[in-house]
């Protein structure tokens, strides 16, 4: 009997540790892949501690997830577009396989929504075993959205968090020469800033901190940077920040992706008239804010967008996005653990975003440390 191992949280709220799974034989559906790195981001923390419905303990964590195929069913299939899955290609992994046959996707709806779908890192051993993003191996089966790449494994690692702000900015309409302000330079808004670069924005602002976080932000296509924690009162960051649009009369797009219900009121001051807002930043209820309706809204003619995943389409984007960045995806990623610290990374998210002395920006797990 062969092994390998993969984290797991035995129940809410206790501590991951890791076990040992017998490697599955591969049905003729399948597909077994072995994961190269597995991302860690505050969705595994809010599932560690209960916080998301219909969830079955124990649990095997990592959503965000690539890795190298070591072999495939007969009947398997292609890659998301038409591309043939041989051993050793490196293939990204779109967590969520949608059933096919609920009513939601019957429908074809344009958002990412199913009544069954099959998510990996989300999955119990029991149930739905070796689907645990952050383990040495992951089983797939026929209909799973994979996306055969060239890249490293670093950039293969981001397309799933990179996905959501490519979703948004596509709701948003973004164009070529649109001015952009992020709001917020953790992995999101750094993925933010690199889409919207590549998107061709005319200039990107960016608001956040620290300053290691704010160079990288430069590099990756910011062409002005405000550190929360420096640049003043309130009045005093608007009339930067605003100064850094076109003509001084605000952005085409704000992209929120701070997380804070201050960002949200602060941000929609930004907009220019008729402007575009993207909220990405709140994944978890983290509090309300007061708006005004009419000064904040409807007088200005904004538009509100929000995404909460996103398509096979703008995987696809958001993956020839990261392919692009080469050594630059290895700098948006500021922790490389062991499957035995995935609760370390975890409580860092919840307490301080500070990690072996250094602040957290994208954790990832190499289960072969
Ligand atoms: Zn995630
Ligand atoms: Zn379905």
């Amino acid at each position: 009997m062969t092994t390998y191992q993969a984290p797991c949280i035995p129940g809410v709220g206790e501590p991951a540790t890791v076990e040992s799974y017998e490697l599955p034989a591969v049905p003729a559906d399948g597909i077994l892949i072995k994961v190269e790195l597995g991302g860690v981001c505050a969705t595994d923390l809010h599932l560690g501690l209960g916080h998301i419905p219909g969830i079955a303990f124990p649990l095997n964590p990592g959503h965000e997830t690539c890795g190298i195929v070591t072999e495939v069913g007969a009947d398997f299939g292609t890659d998301v577009l038409g591309r043939e899955l041989t051993v050793g290609s490196r293939v990204a992994v779109m967590p969520a396989t949608p059933c096919g046959h609920c009513r939601h996707c019957l429908q074809r709806s344009p958002y990412p929504d199913c009544a069954n779908w099959d998510v990996v890192g989300f999955s119990n051993p029991t149930t739905r075993p070796h689907a645990g993003g952050w383990g040495q191996y992951l089983l797939l089966h026929s209909g799973a959205r994979l996306f055969v790449t060239e890249g490293s494994p670093e950039a293969a690692v981001l397309a799933e968090p990179a996905a959501t702000p490519a979703e948004g900015l596509l709701r948003a309409g973004l164009r070529f020469g649109d001015s952009v302000l992020v709001q917020g330079s953790g992995t999101v808004g750094l993925l933010a800033i690199a889409i919207a670069a590549a998107a061709g924005a005319s200039r990107i602002s960016v608001i956040g901190g620290p300053a290691r976080r704010l160079e990288l932000a430069t590099t990756l296509g910011a062409s002005a940077t405000f550190d929360i924690a420096t640049s003043g009162s309130a009045a005093d960051r608007r009339q930067a920040v605003l100064a850094s649009s076109p003509d001084g009369v605000g952005f085409d797009v704000v992209v929120e992706c701070a997380g804070a219900p201050a960002a949200f009121a602060e941000g929609l001051g930004y907009l220019r008239r008729g402007g575009v807002y993207v909220e990405l930043g709140h994944f978890s209820d983290v509090g309300t804010v007061p708006i005004n309706p009419y000064l904040d809204i409807l007088s200005r003619d904004v538009r509100l967008v929000s995404s909460s995943g996103y398509t096979a389409d703008s995987f696809r984007r958001a993956l020839g996005v990261t392919e692009g960045l080469g050594d630059l995806a290895s700098r948006i990623i500021t922790h490389r653990l062991p499957m035995d610290r995935g609760q370390d990374a975890m409580d860092a998210l919840r307490q301080g975003w500070q990690l072996d002395g250094e602040q957290v920006g994208k954790i990832v797990i190499d289960p072969w440390l």
